[in-house]
């Protein structure tokens, strides 16, 4: 999985981050998915869990280098998912300018709810949302990105070699915030229920 972080100015804002020059790029590994239907258990080397709601793009073929231009092509297929994110460790991480895998792959970050064909969608203007205990906490539209999705395949194909089943996670929009023990959370892409955590 490969995640895009401060892609929307309003979170950036909210974390009282720098815009970035480029896209922020960090990975998780395969072991971060959270298994389907079970709940996200708070890890004990946290007390700042948040949630990230993220469009995610499936990758269909190898590529490296893509251009921006023909980079519709590696995908046809569009998800919803949470970059969970251990912000106190994260803190931590940035404060001594370290690497974020501890605070951002750690097992079960990655949730990954259902993917549906790009058609569906108007990829440009595209409505998310996630709700917390059936409150509205984040709501995004992919018309507030900085880098859009075939500019970020773009980019972090010059990096790394895409490879079929590859998940990009596309950052996320403001409205991020602390879990807890019993929360709900909801995704929804364009009003379809696309995951539904709970919280342990
Ligand atoms: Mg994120």
């Amino acid at each position: 999985m490969i995640c895009i972080g401060r892609n929307y100015a309003k979170h950036i804002e909210e974390l009282a981050n720098e815009r970035p020059e480029h896209p922020v790029v960090f990975l998780k590994p395969d072991s971060a998915i959270l298994p389907r239907k079970n709940p996200f258990f708070i890890p004990p080397f946290s007390d700042d869990i948040h949630y990230e709601v993220e469009v995610l793009v499936k990758i269909n073929k190898v590529g490296k280098y893509i251009s921006e231009k023909f980079a519709h092509k590696y995908y046809d297929q569009i998800g919803l998912g949470i970059d969970f994110t251990a912000r106190d460790v994260q803190a931590k991480c940035k404060e001594k300018g370290l690497p974020w895998e501890k605070a951002k792959a750690f097992d079960g970050s990655a949730v990954v709810g259902e993917f549906y064909p790009k058609e569906y969608f108007d990829l440009e203007n595209l409505k998310f949302q996630l709700t917390k205990n059936s409150l509205l906490v984040q709501d995004g539209n992919t018309n507030e990105m900085l880098w859009k999705i075939d500019a970020l395949i773009s980019y972090v194909s010059q990096y790394f070699t895409l490879k079929k089943g590859d998940i990009i996670f596309t950052g996320t929009p403001a409205g991020v915030g602390r879990v807890v023990e019993n929360d709900v959370l909801v995704g929804t892409i364009e009003g379809k229920e696309a995951f539904h955590i709970r919280v342990k």
